[in-house]
């Protein structure tokens, strides 16, 4: 099913993790309406960066969300939000400076540049966090930064 021209509710559901562990990642009704939001949301970022943008994490149950070791009030639960690479464009960092004083065009309320564990990727969700510094952030190993900050 097509949520937007270049994103499926598949590519925002699916779970390399859900499959390994043969968990549920079939998302209600609710969650699938917050997921057309956000696959509108990424196709503003994709016309942005002029590139392919691969989500890597959309929607997670509850039980993924614990498998994969995500906060306990992921917007990734409610359909909210998407982990994305866009190797064609740059790395996460790029995207992430590209995107960020875009961010009340793109509406994108929260944008997170993480690396951690050795893996990088962006965060970009729907919902505003309660906290205005929050809305843009670097998370690495050593914790949560305002602004975007370069990866070591
Ligand atoms: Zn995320």
């Amino acid at each position: 099913m097509k949520l937007t021209p270049h994103f499926t509710l598949a590519e925002l559901t699916r779970s390399t993790t859900a499959e390994r562990l043969r968990l549920d990642n079939t998302p209600p009704a609710d969650v699938i309406r917050a997921l057309q939001t956000t696959a509108e949301m990424l196709e503003r970022i994709r016309d942005t960066l002029g590139a392919p943008v691969i989500v890597t994490s959309g929607y997670r149950s509850p039980e993924v969300n614990r498998a994969v070791g995500g906060a306990t009030s992921s917007d990734h639960m409610a359909g909210q939000a998407a982990d994305i690479l866009a190797p064609s464009f740059g790395t996460p960092y790029l995207i992430a400076s590209t995107l960020a004083p875009l961010v009340s065009t793109l509406r994108i309320e929260q944008l997170i540049l993480e690396g951690v564990k050795g893996k990088q990727w962006v965060h970009v969700s729907t919902r505003r966090p309660a906290k205005v510094i929050n809305r843009i952030i670097t998370i690495t190993d050593a914790g949560a930064r305002a602004g975007i900050h370069a990866l070591a």
